[in-house]
């Protein structure tokens, strides 16, 4: 046996107790997925197209209804029209914010994506409408500074406080649902009356409940991550209160018509197929994504969040010495992967960077980062982000790549 097998199973073997405790959040999300099918009496004729402006789309309708019992909230907007996250989060902050509004967000500076969709000057954006926009950072240790959304939810015009769940590109854990129960249960013993807003992305089914059975209003997220599953061809999700989703709805589409249009000529089979998926393709990503830290860390590289207990998001980071390192790693996760296994890879000048990235994605559904992918800024720290994987066996196939690409497989 090499000594790259060798590590692998020994880290394997280290990892049992942790992959037991995710096949039980998997088996016990995947029957709520059940459940939610059950309860709405899921029959093939969900699956068929649709044209046109989509009146009585029964697809569309139901599927909305399969992720509000999901999710334990009361509607659900389900759709192929919201074009990835960063637009279903958009839609949802469009819908629920007006002039004079404040955004507050207590998990301190939203996705990149975002920064301009809130802040940006002249195109559009949640400032140029007259909605104004505060934070907090989050505390070193990750905690929720309690003392600093005291204070900013003095402020009257706070209709929205935001949390993003997931880590995004910071180096920092995600944040837990015990997290997430404890920061809304203190911002309304504050006073606070408006919609309580959760960026979802990477973080459904990595534990047994969502934002939304734990406080939150409203969560959203991208059917190109976890709950499509690889199998959903596009989408975005905005879930939670009926109140609140009955007027994004109507920013979504238009106010007098809302959520009773959009059809899908495709029909709508692959989203529901991907949701029943999802909750298994979430713990392959998971188990992958300890393995693959786990490994790496044996071997002297920093990895973040812990390879050694249960993450609350998909994604992990790993810093390298070098430059080399970096985009070797990128590399062999794009060699190892299914589709553009012949591509070598470059760091490059991506419009919105001031640095060169280099990325990998080799994946079936265009860009979808709930399969197996990769992506560095080229600059110290030199920190890669990695996450999904569809299966265990793939990022197991990966780790065997990268460790020959990076001269660590002895
Ligand atoms: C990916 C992501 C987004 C944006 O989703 P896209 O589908 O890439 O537009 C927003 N927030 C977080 C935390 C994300 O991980």
């Amino acid at each position: 046996m090499g000594r790259a097998e060798e590590l692998i199973q020994k880290c394997e073997s280290e990892l049992a107790p942790v992959f037991a405790k995710m096949d039980d959040i998997a088996y016990k999300n995947e029957a709520k997925v059940l459940c939610a099918f059950k309860n709405n009496r899921i029959a093939l004729r969900h699956f068929a197209p649709t044209t046109g402006y989509g009146y009585g789309d029964e697809g569309r309708d139901t599927l909305g209804a399969v992720f509000a019992d999901i999710f334990g909230a009361e509607a659900a907007l389900v759709s192929p029209n919201l074009v990835s996250g960063t637009h279903a989060l958009t839609v949802g902050l469009f819908g629920l914010l007006f002039a004079g509004d404040t955004l507050f967000s207590v998990s301190g500076d939203p996705y990149d994506t975002l920064c301009d969709v809130i802040g940006g000057s002249g195109i559009g954006s949640l400032a140029d409408y007259g909605v104004r926009f505060k934070k907090c950072d989050l505390k070193e240790d990750g905690g929720f500074d309690y003392r600093a959304i005291r204070e900013g939810l003095c402020d009257p015009s706070v209709k929205v406080v935001f949390l993003q769940r997931s880590r995004g590109y910071a180096w920092r854990d995600a944040i837990s649902e015990k997290q997430i129960a404890e920061v809304c249960a203190f911002v309304r013993e504050c006073g606070f009356e408006g919609c309580i807003f959760v960026d979802n992305c990477y973080g459904e089914f990595v534990e047994e409940t969502e934002p939304t059975q734990n406080g939150a209003d409203v969560c959203v997220g991208s059917l190109n991550k976890n709950p499509g599953g690889g199998i959903a061809p596009t989408g975005g999700y905005i879930v939670g209160k009926r109140c609140y989703i009955d007027t994004i709805a109507g920013r979504m589409t238009a106010p007098s018509i809302g959520a009773e249009v959009g059809s899908y000529a495709y029909g709508y089979r692959l989203f529901y197929q991907g949701v029943f998926m999802a909750p298994h393709v979430v713990a392959q990503a998971v188990k992958g994504s300890l393995l693959i830290g786990k490994v790496l860390q044996a071997c002297g590289f920093t990895t973040s969040p812990s390879a050694d207990k249960l993450p609350y998001d998909i994604t992990r980071a790993v810093r390298f010495n070098t430059k080399e390192e970096l985009c070797a790693f990128i590399q062999a996760v794009q060699e190892a992967s299914p589709v553009d296994s012949f591509v070598t890879l470059e760091p490059w000048d991506m419009p919105g960077y001031t640095d060169q990235v280099i990325m990998a994605a080799g994946c079936f559904v265009q860009g979808a980062s709930i399969e197996l992918s990769a992506d560095a800024p080229i600059r110290p720290p030199y920190t890669a982000y990695f996450q999904g994987g569809l299966t265990y066996e793939h990022c197991k196939y990966a780790l065997f790549a990268i460790l020959k690409k990076l001269n660590a497989d002895g």
